[in-house]
């Protein structure tokens, strides 16, 4: 990419932009200059003799029609310097956790990776990756850092809510973040046999399957699933306010204690886990995201 950059009498500036959208050229930033006639660089006014300096990003192509266009006898006789010079792209991230590294890693520092992660997330400040290197590199064998236990919504997207790569976490997806059977050997495989450090149960805000245990739906095999969220429900009892899933904070209490009842199954449903975890080999941790902010908020 080519970053052109126009310094102009401060009058010309609109007829500059006019020809950037002319050429389809988006997303210039224009900034005055100290010119003949600025009163220093806190005055608001702006006289004929000012300049701004104009800077768009474009491929090189466009880079080179625009340039061709300040030439044109008009924009000549206004236009004080128009060049272009190259644009450092960020360095795309290709590299995949590999063995040593799991091994390295503690479950105290896999968790700070996430926090870490999800700040990143939440700032717009994600990892750019290489998605195409990271496939090939992790193919012949994975070693993520945590397996997270995530509901079906589409709006949690789990790798990108922990700005994390191919390869780094496992994911399990149901309706309502629950823990069942076939869940727990998915986690035991995970951690005991795969090496992950973590395991992170995260309920959301307007969960649909929360709002549909709070309702007592029935509806198909949903019926049953549902059923699995009523401990939560259940515990939510001593809730002060209006219990409805129409109440946002009850929502909220509700999804919370799910995350609670499913953290406490672990524990008390996977010897294996549990063993992990008193020997310090791994850590459960139970969280909250927020769909409004991107946020995470963790539960104890
Ligand atoms: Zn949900």
């Amino acid at each position: 990419m080519k970053r052109v950059s126009i310094i102009c009498e401060a009058t010309l500036e609109e007829r500059v932009v006019e020809l950037l959208h002319e050429i389809g050229a988006q997303g210039h930033m224009a900034v005055p200059v100290r010119g003949i006639g600025n009163q220093g660089e806190g005055s608001a006014e702006i006289s004929e003799t000012d300049q701004v300096q104009i800077e768009v990003v474009l491929d090189p192509a466009m880079a080179e029609i625009l340039l061709q266009r300040l030439q044109s006898d008009f924009f000549a006789a206004h236009v004080m310097t128009a060049y272009e010079s190259d644009v450092q792209e960020e360095p795309e991230e290709s590299h995949v956790t590999t063995e040593e590294e799991q091994a390295r890693l503690t479950p105290d520092e896999v968790l700070q990776q996430f926090k870490d992660g999800n700040r990143r997330f939440r700032s717009g400040q994600v990892t750019r990756r290489n998605h195409r290197e990271q496939v090939r590199k992790s193919a012949p064998g994975q070693y993520p850092k945590a397996v997270v236990l995530s509901c079906l919504d589409s709006r949690v997207p789990v790798e990108d809510v922990f700005d994390q790569g191919i390869g780094d976490v496992f994911v399990g997806r149901v309706a309502g973040n629950l823990v069942n059977e076939d869940l727990l050997g998915s986690m035991e495989f995970a951690c005991k046999v795969a090496g992950a450090k973590l395991i992170l149960v995260m309920g959301h805000q307007h969960c649909g399957a929360i709002r549909g245990a709070i309702d007592d739906v029935k509806l198909g095999n949903l019926t049953t699933l549902l059923a699995k969220i009523k401990p939560a429900v259940a515990l939510s009892e001593d809730f002060d306010g209006e219990k409805t899933s129409a109440n946002p904070l009850y929502m909220r209490r509700v999804a919370k204690n799910n995350v609670r009842v499913a953290v406490a199954t672990i524990r008390t449903q996977s010897p294996i886990l549990k063993e992990m975890e008193d020997l310090g080999q791994i850590k459960i941790v139970g969280a909250f995201y927020r769909l409004t902010d991107g946020t995470l908020e963790f539960i104890d």
